[in-house]
């Protein structure tokens, strides 16, 4: 199974920054991500054996909740991502996303060993952009992360939540 753990906004932010990524994507083409897939990547575990996803929906994992501002986008030219994020990540985040990739390690899952980039992805195989319009106003109260399947189909990519962790 193609697994990661991320933090999922509620629909009314995710469907703002979708009609955002198809203003942009007028200039720029490539694929915009549809609402309901928009998310922020914690961890990403590529693939793990079946047999293993009960000791992730078991990860004793705590953090603080907090809210998860966007405040500015940007454009990798490496793999044409077009993406949103914060200005400064969150402590809360950043901490969280530590502590799932320590305890991932300790437990013998294969995790990135680059650092956490915490962004949003908006637009795939985009061109770059030269000028964006303003970033909507938007609230993304952070209280839970997920565990979630990916899949490909053939609509795209296909996102399946397994487990959901409460943060306090
Ligand atoms: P995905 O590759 O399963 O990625 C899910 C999430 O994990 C995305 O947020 C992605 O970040 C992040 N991620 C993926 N690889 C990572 C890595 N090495 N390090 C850190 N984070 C990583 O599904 P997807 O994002 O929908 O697909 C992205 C591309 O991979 C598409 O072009 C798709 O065709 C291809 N792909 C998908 C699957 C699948 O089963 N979904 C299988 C093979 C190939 P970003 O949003 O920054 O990419």
């Amino acid at each position: 199974m193609r697994l990661f753990f991320a933090l999922w906004p509620p629909l009314g932010a995710a469907e703002a920054l979708c009609a955002w990524a198809r203003r942009v994507h007028r200039k720029t083409g490539g694929s915009v991500v549809r609402a309901r897939n928009i998310h922020l990547t914690l961890a990403f575990l590529g693939e793990v054996d079946e047999a293993r996803v009960p000791d992730l929906k078991r990860l004793p994992i705590w953090g603080e909740r907090h809210a998860l501002p966007i405040e500015r986008a940007g454009y990798w030219a490496r793999n044409r991502i077009l993406w949103v994020g914060p200005e400064a990540t969150p402590a809360p985040a950043v901490t969280l996303a530590e502590r799932l990739r320590d305890l991932l390690a300790a437990w013998k899952f294969r995790t990135e060993r680059q650092p956490f980039a915490a962004h949003v992805t908006l637009l795939r195989k985009a061109r770059e952009p030269e000028e964006l319009p303003p970033l909507p106003e938007l609230d993304w109260p952070v209280q839970e992360f997920v565990l979630v399947r990916s899949r490909l189909s053939a609509e795209g990519s296909r996102y399946d939540v397994l487990e959901r962790f409460s943060l306090a």
